[in-house]
């Protein structure tokens, strides 16, 4: 789409050869490569890598830069300790057994694992399971009469984001956090175990960032601007009583006054925005341990994992005894930008983006991502030396600390907001690009014809079957599970299939995206749209050692075929959105999106309603029919309306445009479309995050609240406060609405 009966044939050829570039044999190179040794952000061999990148991009002739930042980072000084004091004394295992089979996973070169912007410190007393760390789990737990107040809580992955499980145990007064992965939610319960299987054996560990995303993602130390040399910085352990280097010269007492003034503006506490409390990440085997002498009352239905034992609360009589030593400093990363000129429209961009750093050796995470989008760099570098031009400029970006809490994607997008607000189209981020072979697309409703029409010129070389085949057929059943169906909706006027997007002729909507990943500033801060694509698949070992090569050539892609293929994909989707003379956004599926959130409400109320009134052993209603209304619901309906009718014009006129170039101004005004959902004040309480569409959760961390500022007050039960967040957010639809208006005139009159 967006092409002009002229250019088409030529376009079709050069991507065409530019498909055939991708290779296994090549992904299985640069993934070798890249997993050569841990890289973690800021270290030695993360730089080697960022060198690597380069001259491979300077090679394929793309103009290719490294550019460092210097961000805040923690690394674990030493080796973190951890005991059972009670009933019996006993140090528990805190390393990752090494395989005879796997030599990376002997390695010594491994942090031990811990948590990126966890705290210096120990914690000592009874435990108490709280299941996955969840307000509600909280909750539960204060039903049963237990408060984790001066305990140490255990609690599991999954379910959130991990650095909220640090957040609500420090909030209701735990000392410290052990989190674990459970079996039976990625290891001997889903499938074989590493090194026999793809899943998580029992000394794995997770790490990862537990960050609070409260003051949105990047280098806690700089939250209002970028982390470049000089920068004014937030003291974050002004308080913590360890040492750490701050912009150097920096007086404790002016370190001090700043952390003050910033807590005078903000009216936050240190506590609201970074962990006080410190934390461990540990295996299933050892959380075995603990749960083999926890007592207290048995655990709530669905706390329950994999572990062979009854589970049990607590607190105590087990008591136990952690601690670890972080070193804090401004530490210098390396994104690497690399860029292909465009010829007619070189002032517009469209962005692929990827990390490069690995909590160790990253085979998964995200070196596939590295090595599928380094052969779609190869493949667009060939494109050009056979004559191709990209209409706009392409960027490349490979990401550095993304791990730490997308630091490096975050901290480059604030040093250059202005000029990615006046250029940016897209971006299409791609972090796992591999761990099986399902496609995974999400992203923002205006690229969805993109994406589907990118996924039809790429055959899954297995089965035979276009990638959108694939891609549509595996939606069908979470769609019909998922979707309420309710084909005569008075709010809609929907009387019948027609106007209703049922099972015949089914087009399913991309994911929508909350936050964990590099699109995240772009999407969330500066409103451009963006998509993140990748091929999952059974996969145990994230953020552990054993995330490495050798899993990957057993379990994840022997062949490497699938790297081949995500390669293509990518190629496809940034060879169109770079060439097509209009910009190949269509806007009806926003237009259904938008319904779909305002009936995901409707639900959400009817839910709380009932809930509330107590319908003994009713769950809720599951259909629209039964949903209830809430203040401010026909203001938003008459907005997602009037939306819906624009796009669909806006829509039908792209499609007509075949023959002659339409204005000028059309692209520029398709680009301002995802910026006009932009809240100027940002979202209460987390004004870092300006999209009126699209958030992360505030409990959920990853997951998405699509229409997140009447969203957090629903989940706040603050019914009788909707009406400011309803209108804010209609006005925002209504910004959008009237920029389809102006792209629809701009496309009907043709260039003059
Ligand atoms: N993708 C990383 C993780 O899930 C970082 C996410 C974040 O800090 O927002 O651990
Ligand atoms: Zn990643
Ligand atoms: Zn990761």
């Amino acid at each position: 789409i967006g092409f002009l009966e002229a250019g088409r044939a030529s376009y079709r050829e050069a991507e065409a050869k530019a498909l055939a570039v991708p290779t296994p044999e090549s992904a299985r190179k640069w993934l070798r490569e890249l997993t050569a040794e841990p890289h973690p952000a800021g270290s030695p061999a993360d730089y080697r890598t960022a060198v690597f990148v380069r001259d491979r991009l300077r090679e394929w002739g793309w103009d290719a830069e490294i550019r460092p930042l210097q961000v805040l980072l923690n690394y674990p000084e030493g080796k973190p300790a951890l005991a059972l004091t009670k009933p019996v004394m006993k140090a528990l295992a805190l390393d990752e057994s090494p395989l005879p089979s796997d030599k990376d996973s002997a390695s010594s070169e491994a942090f031990t694992a811990f948590h990126g912007y966890g705290v210096s410190g120990g914690a000592a007393g009874q435990v108490v399971y709280a299941n996955y760390g969840r307000p509600e789990d909280f909750d539960s737990l204060e039903k049963l009469g237990i408060s984790v107040k001066g305990k140490i809580v255990l609690a599991r992955y999954g379910g959130n984001f991990r650095g909220l499980k640090v957040l609500n145990a420090q909030k209701r007064g735990a000392t410290g956090i052990l989190i674990y992965s459970d079996p039976g939610d990625d290891g001997y319960a889903k499938g074989d175990t590493y090194p026999n299987g793809p899943f998580r054996p029992g000394s794995a560990i997770q790490r990862g960032s537990v960050q609070f995303l409260s003051l949105g993602p990047g280098d806690p130390s700089t939250p209002n601007g970028p982390s470049i040399e000089g920068a004014p910085r937030l003291p974050i352990d002004w308080r913590l009583g360890f040492p750490m280097d701050l912009a150097p010269g920096t007086p404790p007492a002016l370190a001090s006054d700043l952390g003050t003034a910033w807590e005078r503006q903000t009216g936050l506490k240190r506590s609201d925005y970074f962990a006080t409390i410190p934390s461990l990440p540990i295996s299933y085997d050892t959380a075995r341990e603990i749960f083999q002498v926890l007592a207290g009352p048995e655990a709530p239905g669905g706390w329950s994992g994999g572990l062979p034992l009854a589970y049990h609360v607590g607190p105590g009589p087990v008591e136990a005894s952690f601690g670890i030593i972080m070193d804090y400093k401004i530490r210098p990363i390396w994104n690497v930008i690399a860029t292909v000129k465009g010829a007619a429209e070189p002032d517009r961009w469209v962005m692929l983006g990827n990390h490069r750093d690995a909590w160790v050796f990253g085979a998964v995470d995200p070196s596939s991502g590295s090595a599928a989008t380094l052969e779609t760099c190869r493949a667009i570098g060939a494109a050009v030396k056979a004559g191709w031009k990209p209409r706009r400029t392409m960027v490349y970006a490979s990401w550095d600390a993304e791990e730490y809490g997308l630091v490096g994607s975050t901290e480059w997008a604030e040093e250059h907001a202005a000029e990615l607000d006046a250029k940016a189209a897209f971006m299409l981020n791609v972090d796992s690009a591999v761990s099986g072979r399902e496609l995974d697309m999400a992203g923002g409703p205006s690229l969805r014809n993109l994406l589907l029409d990118a996924a039809q010129a790429v055959v899954d070389v297995r089965t035979g079957k276009t990638l959108r085949e694939v891609w549509v057929e595996g939606r069908r059943g979470a769609w019909a599970a998922a979707t309420p169906l309710s084909l005569h909706d008075p709010l809609w006027d929907t009387t019948s299939a027609a106007g209703h997007p049922g099972l015949s002729g089914f087009v399913p909507q991309l994911q929508p995206l909350g936050s964990g990943s590099d699109f995240t500033v772009f999407l969330d801060h500066l409103g451009i749209p963006c998509a993140d694509v990748g091929l999952g698949g059974r996969y145990g070992v994230y953020h552990s050692i054993y995330d490495n090569f050798h899993w990957m050539e057993k379990f994840g892609d022997p062949e490497f075929l699938n790297h081949a293929t995500a390669a293509r994909l990518y190629t496809a989707i940034m060879m169109r959105a770079a060439s097509a003379e209009v910009l190949p956004f269509r806007f009806t599926p926003y237009g259904e999106a938008l319904r779909d959130y305002v009936d995901e409400l409707r639900l959400i109320a009817a839910r709380r309603a009932r809930a509330k009134f107590g319908v003994p052993g009713q769950a809720g209603p599951q259909s629209l029919e039964a949903a209830e209304s809430f203040d401010g619901l026909d203001r938003l309906v008459a907005s997602v309306k009037a939306f819906r009718d624009r796009a669909a014009a806006l829509d039908r006129a792209l499609d007509r445009i075949s023959g002659e170039a339409p204005a000028a101004s059309l692209n520029e005004s398709l680009v301002r479309f995802e910026r006009s959902f932009l809240l100027p004040g940002g979202l209460a309480g987390r004004t870092w995050f300006k999209h009126a569409v699209y958030a992360p959760g505030v409990t959920t961390g990853y997951g998405c609240w699509p229409l997140p500022a009447i969203r957090q007050a629903v989940e706040e039960n603050r019914w009788d406060a909707l009406g400011g967040p309803v209108e804010e957010t209609a006005r925002a639809i209504d910004r959008a609405s009237a920029e389809l208006g102006r792209a629809l005139g701009l496309a009907n009159r043709p260039e003059g």
